[in-house]
């Protein structure tokens, strides 16, 4: 019972801060997003068909088990978290202000949205909302 008021307190108060990837220091409302490059998603898109079609050739696609490994394949197009100051790339840019995505709600209403963009999956997008997650936990626990 006293577990489950913990965790419904940290979930109340909890706030995701970002860390430019750049500079190491909070990034406050207003002054950075979390982003991904376009030509990064084409990037990991290409290699990841060079890569079924060389396992294909090499008969190594065969059972279920392979085409699960295969579609968590990395490299994956890496979502970067900077400071605007901070990101020097003048590439298209697929970017989300952080002030919008500071909780666990915000993360789900984005990926809502976000899933149905048929690039999605070419990204780290779920080991972003992991780790954001993890971190998360370990705050309500330490509060609690
Ligand atoms: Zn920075």
């Amino acid at each position: 019972m006293a577990e489950t008021g913990q965790r419904r307190v940290g979930s109340l108060s909890e706030r995701f801060d970002w860390i430019c990837d750049r500079c190491r220091e909070l990034i406050a409302d207003g002054t950075g997003s979390v982003s991904v490059a376009y030509a990064d998603i084409q990037r990991a898109r290409a290699e990841r068909w060079q890569a079924m079609e060389l396992l294909l050739s090499a008969g190594m696609l065969r059972t279920e088990d392979d085409w699960a490994d295969f579609l968590v394949y990395k490299p994956q197009a890496r979502w970067t978290v900077r400071h605007r100051a901070c990101d020097r790339r003048s590439r298209p840019l697929y970017w989300i202000p952080v002030e919008q995505l500071r909780s666990r709600r915000d993360f789900i209403s984005w990926t809502s949205h976000l899933v149905r963009k048929p690039w999605l999956l070419e990204t780290d997008w779920l080991l972003l909302m992991a780790e954001m997650n993890s971190q998360l936990t370990g705050m309500a626990a330490r509060h609690g």
